[in-house]
């Protein structure tokens, strides 16, 4: 490959389009390597998911958990998904990658119901490419099925982009979910190519408002104006709103003052493994009985 950009660049004849073609190449070859990578470490011990809590506004109670993916390989640095997940869209991958998320992600939450704890649901992130699948719908509920799990345990986030890129088939499926009680979010809400008038034809309950808002609504009143807007837009929807990435009380306290109902970010729980979530809660409960919370 570095032999034809080299070659197509001499052909040009010119010193700038060896230097794209190069790094154009660069990266494909990484991006190749990393999905090899990601490819065997779905059979290792290298991915694991996270989960960060959302916290309703009103009582300060932890409600739901969003599960997050991780991937610590073992010779090397942590990978972000932000990273990962596009580039495992662009092949199958992303199947096998969702099946595994739905699988562990189920397989906790019956889990922590077992073991009586008191958690409410366990959130997934679908990606576009997740939804291309004929038989996506029937692998979740299947999956759900095999742990004994309803609509009470595991919820769905979809971004606007793959909400409007839906066909037929997949509206069918989301609205057959929404039926039978399942909680359908709009994941980074305010950021994909949409016009509001989505909003009527799709089965969702809840929105999260983008980081990005949340993060300069304290200096930006632009920010403010549309954090405001979509409040109101959900609550008039009968939608159930979420802001994403708090991570300082400035925010928050904006936040709170806009009646957004629930929050997710930093300034309150950063993603954790089970476990280290298992203290936190026993932590609260602990702190709760005292009094001293
Ligand atoms: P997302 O679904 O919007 O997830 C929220 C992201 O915001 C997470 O990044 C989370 O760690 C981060 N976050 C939470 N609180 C704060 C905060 O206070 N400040 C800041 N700066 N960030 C905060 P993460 O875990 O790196 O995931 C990035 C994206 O990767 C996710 O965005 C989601 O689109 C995708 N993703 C993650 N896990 C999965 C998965 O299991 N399946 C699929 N299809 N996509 C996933
Ligand atoms: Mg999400
Ligand atoms: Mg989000
Ligand atoms: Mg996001």
């Amino acid at each position: 490959n570095a032999d034809v950009a080299k070659n197509r660049a001499k052909l040009d004849g010119r010193g700038s389009v060896w230097f794209f073609d190069q790094q154009l190449h660069d990266e494909l070859l990484h991006q190749h390597r990393l999905v090899d990578r990601l490819e065997r470490a779905m059979d290792s011990e290298e991915l694991s998911l996270h989960y960060q809590p959302q916290v309703a506004v009103g009582s300060g109670r932890i409600e739901n958990l969003e599960a997050l993916l991780r991937w610590q390989p073992a010779d090397g640095a942590p990978v972000s998904p932000a990273e990962f997940i596009p580039l495992a869209e662009r092949s199958d991958l992303i199947h096998r990658l969702g099946d595994w998320v739905m699988e562990t992600a189920c397989h906790q939450r019956a889990q922590w119901r077992d073991a009586g704890r008191a958690i409410e649901r366990i959130d997934i992130n679908f990606s576009g490419r997740q939804m291309s699948r004929s038989d996506v719908f029937q692998r979740f509920e299947d999956c759900l099925a095999r742990y004994d799990l309803g609509p009470r345990h595991i919820g769905l986030e979809l971004t606007e982009n793959v909400l409007i890129e839906a066909d037929d088939r997949v509206l069918e499926g989301l609205q057959r979910l929404h039926h039978l009680g399942f909680r359908i979010a709009i994941d980074d809400f305010g950021t994909g190519y949409s016009s509001l008038s989505y909003l009527k034809h799709f089965p969702v309950t809840a929105l999260k408002i983008d980081r990005t808002f949340v993060r300069d609504a304290p200096d930006q009143s632009e920010d403010r104006a549309i954090m405001e807007a979509a409040i109101f837009i959900g609550h008039r929807l009968g939608l159930e709103v979420v802001a994403e990435g708090v991570e300082n009380l400035e925010q928050f306290t904006l936040i709170r003052e806009m009646r957004c109902d629930l929050v997710q970010g930093f300034y309150f729980f950063h993603p954790m493994p089970a476990p280290e979530l298992e203290r936190v809660l026993d932590g609260l409960l602990v702190a709760h009985q005292d009094g001293s919370c």
